[in-house]
């Protein structure tokens, strides 16, 4: 769930939360301003890349939490250390991870089961869920197939795409 989002002031940074929590095996997200580009752009990078994630804007956080069945991880630089928190959220439900863009209202830190730091320091929504997801997945996303129309194929030098048939 991103949160604050400013369609043309954040175009990049959204599409690179949405890209990176793809990447590193998020099922979809949720963007709490309606925006189409941002929509289509990541259905676009879906349809060749693969996978089955899922981009809905125009969300309002509040109503994607009271539906949600599962656990709440709001990423905060004022939250308990990632490492400590990551042994205590549960396995074997869904997570829904909130980011912010400028300030988060102060509901979201009461409303999440897990406010969790990625290091004490500001840095940056991409970078804190890309931190977080890969260490609660155990780096088991990133090389996952996605069964799309184009593969990546690890390579020392150059670079080696297959196009698979449909
Ligand atoms: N100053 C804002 C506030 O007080 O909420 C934060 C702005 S920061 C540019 C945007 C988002 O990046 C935050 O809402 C949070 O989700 C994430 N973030 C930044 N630094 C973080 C950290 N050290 N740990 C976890 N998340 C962080």
């Amino acid at each position: 769930m991103r949160i604050g989002h400013r369609p043309e002031r954040d175009k990049r940074v959204t599409t690179h939360v949405a890209l990176s929590s793809r990447a590193l095996g998020a099922k979809g997200i949720f963007v709490d301003t309606y925006d189409e580009v941002l929509e289509g752009n990541i259905r676009s990078v879906v349809e060749r890349f693969g996978g089955d994630y899922t981009i809905k804007t125009g969300v309002s956080w509040k109503e994607a939490v009271k539906d949600f069945k599962g656990k709440v991880v709001h990423l905060t630089m004022y939250g308990q250390a990632v490492t400590d928190a990551l042994p205590k959220i549960p396995r074997d439900e869904d997570i829904m991870i909130i980011v912010g863009a400028e300030k988060v209202p102060a509901e979201v830190y009461q409303r999440a089961d897990f406010n969790v730091s990625v290091g004490n320091q500001p840095h940056s929504e991409i970078a804190a869920l890309a931190i977080f997801l890969d260490r609660f997945t155990e780096g088991k996303a990133l090389y996952s197939d996605r069964h799309g129309k184009l593969t990546v194929v690890p390579n020392e030098r150059g670079k080696t795409v297959v196009e698979n048939p449909e």
